[in-house]
């Protein structure tokens, strides 16, 4: 029988409706539902919306902005009837400059006057709990890294997802069960900056999706469980000349390259304001999961901040390990590149050498080495970036829109603390965070 929902869902094969995405300051997709009909006027002369109410985005007084869609990023959800379009945001005729995806593509197309072009690929972790109502979570598997076998519904879940993949323009590359129970990871094939940074917000919600289509929640947030491993969103990096990859040197990494590692280690501090831009995400960045914590640099180190991966032929890059999912990706992709290019451009060594585990040097030696900390708190990071003009410059206008923001965000974690009488620096997960990050 043909029942009233399933005629607006549409499944005739063809989309019915168009979505217009883009993030808000947080990089949570946001958007509209428009009839495919409208696709020629979306991507001509715009749609205009409220943006008064978008997270970080205008006040009320001044609130007209304008969507304008990017056709290359046509996708068509398989299973509901509906198409899915990232765009820019114009106020009037001019790009709106708190609209993240504009962040990011001024400063791709700042290296494109150089004549370079920045590839990413990003290995985002997340959990999955089983619904049930309550803060308390449920796990639906006991896994650990690299299992194969899970006997429950884990099992088929990332096969699904990876699936789907390329129907939302996604490569997977590997799947694999992380360390954490219940805790994947799912790569998929590297692309230019902002390609990647739409393919994220894309990969969290097929995830989230599929997740959901088997009674599960996908979560990203970077440390749902205390005393478990955290999420984090570690990004392969690397710069290309025409179809020549500078961070290639003649023995190993080129100078450019480890230039680069320089420029990322010196604005570390406040680079993690954008990387990891919540107060969970400092819950991760503790000692003893594979999470930073140090600034430092190495090769197969995985305690290190930076690491360079071993590769072949091309595949010369280096990981920054420190991001995780919680972040805007347009942002968090804008704000690497500047510092990585600072590094570059004032040729800034790249201190910090370390091949040892980092957590288990003694303070003396990690002095001697020149491996100071990152931030440990939000407010920290804040802090660092205000004093940085480099990582502040990444964001443009949107700096303001964005330290505003997440100054807040701080501060009403501190009243929820005072309120709850909990010590202001548990390490433990609070009920603020879960109901602020769980969806993230
Ligand atoms: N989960 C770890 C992190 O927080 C990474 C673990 C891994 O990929 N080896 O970054
Ligand atoms: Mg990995
Ligand atoms: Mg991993
Ligand atoms: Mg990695």
């Amino acid at each position: 029988m043909n029942d009233i929902k399933s005629v607006a869902r549409g499944f005739s094969g063809k989309p019915r409706f168009l979505q217009l995405v883009f993030v808000d300051i947080d990089g949570i997709a946001k958007g509209m539902e428009v009839p495919i009909g409208r696709y020629e006027e979306v991507i001509t002369e715009g749609i205009s919306f409220d943006g008064s109410s978008i997270p970080g985005f205008q006040g009320i007084e001044d609130s007209d902005l304008t969507f304008k869609a990017d056709p290359n990023t046509y996708v068509e959800v398989p299973w509901e009837g509906v198409a899915k379009i990232f765009g820019y945001i114009y106020k009037g005729k001019k790009p709106y400059y708190a609209d993240p995806r504009r962040v990011l593509r001024s400063v791709t197309e700042e290296l494109k006057k150089e004549g370079l072009t920045a590839y990413i690929g990003p290995e985002p972790e997340f959990y999955l709990f089983e619904k049930n109502g309550s803060w308390e979570l449920k796990l639906p598997d006991g896994g650990g890294y690299f299992d194969l076998i899970n006997l429950d519904k884990a099992r088929e879940i990332k096969r699904t997802i990876a699936h789907y993949m390329p129907s939302f323009k996604l490569i997977p590359e590997v799947l694999h069960h992380e360390v954490g129970p219940g805790q994947h990871e799912i790569d998929f094939r590297f692309a230019d900056a902002l390609t990647t940074a739409d393919n994220i917000i894309r990969f969290k919600y097929l995830v989230k999706a599929v997740a959901e289509s088997y009674g599960l929640y996908a979560t990203f947030m970077p440390k749902p469980l205390f005393g478990k491993p955290g999420n984090g969103m570690h990004l392969h990096i690397s710069l290309w000349e025409g179809n020549r990859n500078i961070f290639i040197g003649e023995k190993g990494l080129s100078e450019e390259a480890l230039y680069f590692i320089g420029g990322i280690l010196e604005h570390a501090k406040a680079l993690t304001a954008i990387t990891n831009p919540t107060v969970n995400s400092y819950k991760r960045l503790v000692p003893g999961y594979e999470a930073p914590v140090y600034i430092s640099w190495g090769y197969a180190n995985r305690s290190a901040l930076v690491r360079v991966p071993a590769y072949k032929g091309n595949g010369a890059r280096i990981e920054y390990r420190c991001p995780d999912p919680s972040a805007n990706p347009y942002f968090a992709f804008a704000a690497v590149l500047k510092a990585g290019m600072d590094g570059i451009k004032r040729q800034i060594e790249p201190f910090a050498y370390v091949e040892e585990n980092v957590y288990e040097l003694d303070e003396k030696k990690r002095a001697l080495l020149g491996v100071d900390t990152l931030p440990s708190t939000l407010e920290a990071a804040l802090e660092a970036l205000r004093k940085d003009k480099v990582v502040k410059g990444a964001l443009g206008e949107a700096y303001h829109n964005f330290i505003k923001y997440k100054t807040k965000e701080w501060r009403s974690y501190q009243e929820y603390l005072e309120k709850t009488e909990i010590p202001i620096d548990t390490i433990e997960i609070t009920e603020w965070e879960l109901e602020r990050y769980f969806y993230v």
